[in-house]
């Protein structure tokens, strides 16, 4: 079985400042693959409410260099690494979240950058193998981050697509095809659309043209959450025919031969979080 958990659905510097949705981004597992996607503000906070284990990662996805992607990586890569006290773990992220260039400057400390068992510095058509079973295709986007990549990531319950943050260009939804689950970063609603980023209307041409088993739109900006995201998906849906979900804080997608969405309860502090085996000193 993979799950998909969203630890945040808000996206832009305005949710980011006012967090009327958390910016925490997703975590995927399937198999002894656990990996983070996007870490933003809250990401670490958040795992711990649904009751994952960030020391349980195994990788690390991030799309670029925008604070509502990386701000909680530096974090990830300590449990990732068991405070840094193990090398282990496979860190992909976008160019400009490893090296300055394009006039971004590099997010994370080289200490931090050196304690995953591999720390990739990815370009768009690049293909990985994470483990056995699940390998990372990434992918293109036109973003003002110009080295911003999304992810194609096979899984043995099938392909989920990320667009991670674009516009709408021709190709891009090529990349998508045979996308079981497909993720959009969408930040603005019908008839607001903003360069660099995803509207409701060009989320519905890229569904059609990919035509997933499910489409689920996340990384909601103010003016989209003000237009609920829900009644956005209803008019994709009913534009392509293809079942469009709003991703909400907490929810999970558990994909097997069915594809299943269900909320996880908030476990809070009183929980305790399985732990692993973690070092005695730390
Ligand atoms: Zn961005």
């Amino acid at each position: 079985m993979a799950r998909i958990t969203f630890l945040g659905t808000g996206g832009g510097r305005f949710m980011t400042v006012f967090q009327r949705l958390s910016t925490g981004g997703f975590r995927i597992s399937s198999r002894n693959l656990m990996m983070n996607v996007d870490p933003g503000p809250g990401a670490i906070l958040r795992m711990r409410e649904v009751g994952l284990d960030p020391t349980k990662n195994n990788a690390l996805f991030v799309s670029h260099c925008h604070p509502d992607h990386y701000t909680d990586t530096e974090v990830m890569i300590e449990a990732m690494t068991q405070g840094g006290t193990r090398v282990r773990g496979t860190l992909i992220a976008g160019e400009s979240v490893m090296k300055d260039m394009d006039g971004f400057e590099k997010p994370i400390s080289n200490f931090h950058l050196s304690k995953p068992e591999k720390a990739i510095c990815a370009k768009p058509k690049e293909k990985y193998n994470l483990n056995e079973w699940c390998a990372l295709e990434t992918t293109k986007t036109k973003h003002s981050d110009p080295s911003a990549i999304g992810f194609m990531l096979k899984t043995p319950e099938g392909t989920i697509g990320y667009t991670a943050d674009t516009e709408l260009f021709p190709g891009l939804g090529q990349q998508f095809k045979g996308a079981r689950v497909l993720i959009l970063n969408v930040v603005r609603p019908l008839e607001k659309r903003i360069p660099w980023h995803l509207c409701t209307e060009d989320a519905a041409a890229l569904i059609a043209e990919v035509k997933p088993k499910l489409a689920v739109l996340t990384h909601f900006g103010l003016a989209m959450y003000n237009e609920n995201p829900s009644k956005q998906c209803e008019w994709i849906s009913s534009k392509t025919g293809i079942n469009t979900i709003a991703a909400k804080d907490g929810m999970s997608i558990y994909m097997e031969e069915d594809i299943e969405i269900k909320m996880n309860p908030q476990v809070g502090c009183e929980e305790p979080i399985a732990p692993s085996s973690l070092p005695e000193k730390m």
